[in-house]
């Protein structure tokens, strides 16, 4: 085989591991749960990956290289995994291999290629939003999504972190974190919007409060490891840390009816936060928010990671309806409070009553309406 393959090279043991493994983390893989199929399971891609390091008919190269993409990177395999296996590490760097080989799919291509169109379009919805500033010490970053969705509810965001702090904050809405161009395997690509979006935090600010987990997780860990984050940011947390923080200052609200804390993939196996979302809740209802069937290490994926809803989008939906379907089997009336805004608009769309927890402390602190 004539193709290149580095970062995959550097994962050959863990690869093998997996093709010799009796498949211990079957049952955790939301892509394969919901396909019914082998290839698509945590095995099954590994060996793929293992595969294209091997004698691969050129024909076949794409096929074998797509399954990289086959992946929501929740992490739900390692938590069954004896041997600690690097799955999502492995299959990403099988993305940027394959990528750099152009033979990722056409959906990654293309939203590689229009990345530039994309952030044009990003911070041109933010300015006119109000939701790009600067000069505070604490810059507020509300995710893309929340820029594009609602921006009202990301000027509430702003507005509530501000009220939380008892100072000054700025929004961050103009430019991604990067994290669509990491998912993609645009591993330069990725640097250099990091250098973008530091450059819009801005000189003056230190701590950076994140609405969204997965611009978190981008944030507290590819950045650090890359050596993207720049020293004078002291702290970079959620939303639902900082408000964990100052409990004393959200008031309870009257509230009808079951709150379930769903645990985004990101903020929960991949940053290790449960208890702050369900402390907020707590505060905020007077009471502990309930359990869905699946919760923190095992809690079930939405199926909006890895940019799974534009590489297998049915399968993305299908994964959407079997959280929602776990929300009711908690009890018919029973409504979610996500840190994931892709979730939250994930589970809307499967028919189930789901907030962002950032719009339950903005309401706790008074903050309603549109702050302008
Ligand atoms: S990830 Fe772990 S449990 Fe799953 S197939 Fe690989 S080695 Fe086995
Ligand atoms: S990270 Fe999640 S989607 Fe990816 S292989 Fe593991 S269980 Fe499946």
């Amino acid at each position: 085989m004539n193709r290149r393959l580095p970062l995959l090279e550097g994962r050959a043991e863990a690869t093998t591991r997996c093709t010799y493994c009796p498949k211990l983390c079957r049952p955790a893989c939301p892509v394969s749960t919901v396909e019914g199929r082998e290839t698509v399971t945590p095995w099954g891609k590994m060996r793929a990956m293992d595969e294209l390091l091997r004698d691969v008919e050129p024909a076949e190269e794409a096929s074998r290289a797509a399954m990289a993409w086959a992946c929501t990177g929740c992490g739900r395999c390692r938590t069954l995994c004896l041997l600690d296996n690097p799955v999502v590490d492995t299959l990403y760097d099988g993305r940027a291999d394959a990528l750099a080989n152009e033979i990722a799919p056409a959906p990654v291509s293309a939203l590689v290629a229009g990345w530039d169109e994309r952030r044009a379009r990003l911070e041109a919805d933010a300015r006119g939003a109000g939701l790009v500033g600067e000069g505070a010490a604490v810059a507020v970053v509300p995710g893309c999504r929340a820029v594009r969705e609602d921006p009202a509810g990301a000027r509430r965001t702003v507005r509530a972190v501000s009220e939380l702090g008892g100072c000054g904050a700025h929004a961050v809405g103009g430019e991604c974190c990067g994290a669509p161009l990491w998912d993609a395997g645009d591993r330069e690509g990725f640097f250099q919007q990091a250098a973008r979006f530091v450059a819009a935090v801005g000189d003056r600010a230190t701590d950076l409060v994140v609405a969204d987990s997965g611009c978190a997780w981008t944030l507290r860990t590819l950045y650090p490891r890359f050596d993207l984050a720049p020293e004078r940011w002291a702290r970079v947390e959620h939303l639902a840390e900082t408000a964990a923080r100052h409990l004393d200052r959200l008031r309870p609200l009257d509230v009808d009816g079951t709150v379930a804390v769903h645990d985004s993939c990101r903020l929960g196996r991949g940053l290790g936060v449960y208890d702050a979302p369900r402390q907020v809740m707590e505060r905020i209802l007077g009471r502990a928010p309930v359990e869905l069937p699946n919760s923190r290490e095992q809690a079930s994926c939405s199926g909006g990671g890895g940019l799974l809803p534009i590489t297998r989008p049915a399968t993305s939906r299908a994964i959407a309806a079997e959280l929602a379907g776990e929300v009711r089997e908690a009890g018919d009336d029973v409504g979610v409070v996500t840190t994931c805004t892709s979730s939250r608009s994930r589970l809307r769309r499967a028919g189930v009553r789901a907030d962002d927890l950032a719009e339950w402390v903005a309401r706790s602190l008074g903050v309603t309406g549109d702050p302008g």
